[in-house]
């Protein structure tokens, strides 16, 4: 009986989070998959991951495409316990903080946890900007189409309806890619710049 209640507060205390992944350095897709691994060996639980995309640049346009994706996981680390654990995997990934919104060999932000609102210098939950972006809208929207916003209440799905962004965001066909016979656009692996 006491492990079986053990057991239930573990899963009790684990949070559901989602997380938002991008690299526009190097081996893009590669580097998304390492901090994948990563994550996975240090309490982070990897439950879902979307497809990856191809996306261009909305804020500052002058730097190559990225490669975005989505990721579900569950997590008993608290808001900044997890910020943290995903600097020290960026950090361990070779991002270095230079130009404001430049070229990153990766980029792991906290879209969402649970249904918690953190407002503090460091961390703001939910993201600020994932109502604007269609690189984090679409992947979350394969995950989880019909999440709330715990602030505004509008689901992902209605989010992507009403954003006023209109940056390409575009599905690659990783099947293609483990069969070798990649479009051009899909070439993440292969060619660095566009
Ligand atoms: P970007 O805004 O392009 O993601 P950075 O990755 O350099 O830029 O993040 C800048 C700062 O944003 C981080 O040092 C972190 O403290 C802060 N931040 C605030 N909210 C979040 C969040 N939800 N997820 C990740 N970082 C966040
Ligand atoms: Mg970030």
């Amino acid at each position: 009986m006491k492990a079986e209640a053990g057991t239930e507060r573990e899963i009790k205390s684990m949070k559901r989070v989602y997380l938002s992944l991008g690299s526009n350095l190097g081996d893009r897709l590669g580097t998304i998959r390492r901090a994948l691994d990563q994550m996975s060996a240090t309490g982070i639980e990897v439950r879902r991951v979307s497809s990856f995309y191809r996306t261009e640049p909305v804020e500052f346009r002058e730097q190559p495409w990225f490669v975005n994706c989505v990721a579900e996981v569950a997590t008993e680390l608290l808001p900044m316990q997890l910020l943290k654990a995903l600097q020290k995997i960026e950090w361990g990934l070779g991002r270095r903080r230079t130009v404001g919104k430049g070229p990153r060999t990766i980029d792991i932000d906290i879209l969402l946890y649970e249904n918690a609102v953190v407002r503090s210098a460091a961390l703001t939950i939910p993201h600020a900007g994932m109502a604007e972006r269609r690189f984090v809208l679409i992947p979350l929207c394969e995950l989880a189409a019909h999440l709330r916003h715990p602030v505004t209440d509008r689901t992902v799905v209605e989010m992507l309806n009403e954003t006023q962004d209109r940056g390409q965001v575009i599905r690659i066909r990783t099947e293609d890619i483990a069969a070798g016979h990649a479009p051009a656009h899909a070439r993440v692996g292969i060619a660095n710049t566009d």
